[in-house]
């Protein structure tokens, strides 16, 4: 049996020699999975590895510029290069998820590789029997975060030049995650070494007005309109429960030209009506109905999103997936809802 996974910081040692590596994110990435992957590619490089970077699935295009020309893998959609890519690596990082279910049609496959892997990440229950190394803080911000903090603490003997282990395009990369986890340094896991780290990185040279242009005013006008449609039209407000429910037919993602990332965002706007403590997105994506949940203070929605619908995620931020209709969801997370007394129970302000 394998030992339970060993600190991060006895893999060091195992990275003075030029290997090949394989980073991984989880499936439909978000800046954070993006940008700590991206991050920690162009680190392992500069020490002399080979690194394959693999998305389980595709991604937001307003996520390509993190790259800096760097080939990023779409497992899904190149399944049998990206397999023989994998198959000579001696080493595996898994960056910003805590199960290999995360990585979809890729999880099984992952689970028969032999190498060393290794889990970066801040996810709740982390599967850390399936991990040689690893480092899982939930208390963290963001994965950016720990691989920012994974570079600092090398040993001298692993870092190229001490002062520019973590050169701009690294530092671009990791201030787009912590940006985008943190809400734009608003929700509680903004600690005071976030800030530090910001200001080590804007230091370096990061802008954080180009950060916030290339993510965040990147998309198409169908994106905008889309948002005022679903706002007015599929938007429900349970006062008596403090929370939102928004949820999307198919036919709405289609009507809209809707692509991967265009969603991104959208669980955060109804959380600016006062009193409300919980916000929950369905939305029907014909391989499955995907759902989102955001919430304030005591309102736990990672063990909302585990118990009701397969799912998981952090304590104020969490997903889940359902194989039922969205009709159906949409009832099941009203029972959810009513038999979830804290949300009833929190006062309005
Ligand atoms: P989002 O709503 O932005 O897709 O996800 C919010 C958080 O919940 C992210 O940290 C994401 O990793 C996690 N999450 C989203 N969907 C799922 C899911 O189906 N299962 C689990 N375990 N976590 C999820
Ligand atoms: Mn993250």
């Amino acid at each position: 049996m394998q030992p339970i996974m060993q600190d991060v910081n006895l893999l060091y040692p195992h990275l003075n020699t030029p290997n090949s590596i394989g980073i991984i994110m989880h499936q439909k990435p978000d800046a954070d999975a993006m940008g700590s992957s991206m991050a920690l590619c162009m680190y392992l490089q500069a020490l002399g590895h080979t690194v394959t970077v693999i998305s389980p699935t595709n991604w937001p295009n307003y996520l390509n510029w993190l790259q800096y020309g760097n080939k990023v893998y779409d497992y899904e959609a190149n399944k049998k290069s990206t397999e023989e890519a994998l198959n000579s690596c001696a080493i595996i990082f898994c960056l910003d998820f805590n199960h290999f279910g995360r990585t979809k049609r890729m999880a099984d496959y992952l689970a028969s590789l032999k190498c060393t892997k290794v889990l970066i990440d801040h996810h709740q229950e982390p599967q850390v029997e399936a991990f040689t190394y690893g480092i899982s803080n939930t208390a963290k911000s963001s994965t950016c975060e720990m691989v920012y903090d994974f570079i600092s603490n090398a040993p001298t003997a692993n870092k190229l030049v001490e002062a520019n282990a973590i050169t701009l395009p690294i530092a671009y990369c990791l201030y787009s995650g912590v940006m985008t986890d943190t809400g734009s340094f608003r929700f509680g896991s903004t600690t005071a070494s976030v800030h530090t780290m910001v200001a080590n990185l804007l230091t370096i040279g990061v802008v954080p007005n180009t950060v916030h242009e290339n993510l965040f005013d990147n998309f198409l006008e169908n994106r905008l309109r889309f948002m005022g449609h679903v706002l007015t039209n599929r938007m429900e407000v349970y006062y008596e429960y403090n929370t939102v429910l928004i949820s999307i037919p198919n036919k709405d993602l289609v009507k809209y030209n809707i692509s991967t990332g265009d969603t991104e965002g959208l669980v955060n706007l109804p959380q600016s009506i006062k009193g409300i403590k919980m916000v929950a997105i369905i939305i029907d994506r014909h391989e499955e109905i995907k759902l989102s949940f955001r919430s304030k203070g005591s309102i736990d929605v990672n063990t909302f999103a585990r118990k009701y619908f397969n799912g998981g995620g952090h304590y104020n931020a969490s997903g889940g997936s359902s194989k039922k209709t969205l009709q159906e969801t949409v009832k099941d997370f009203v029972v959810a809802m009513e038999e979830t007394k804290e949300l009833a129970n929190v006062q309005m302000c």
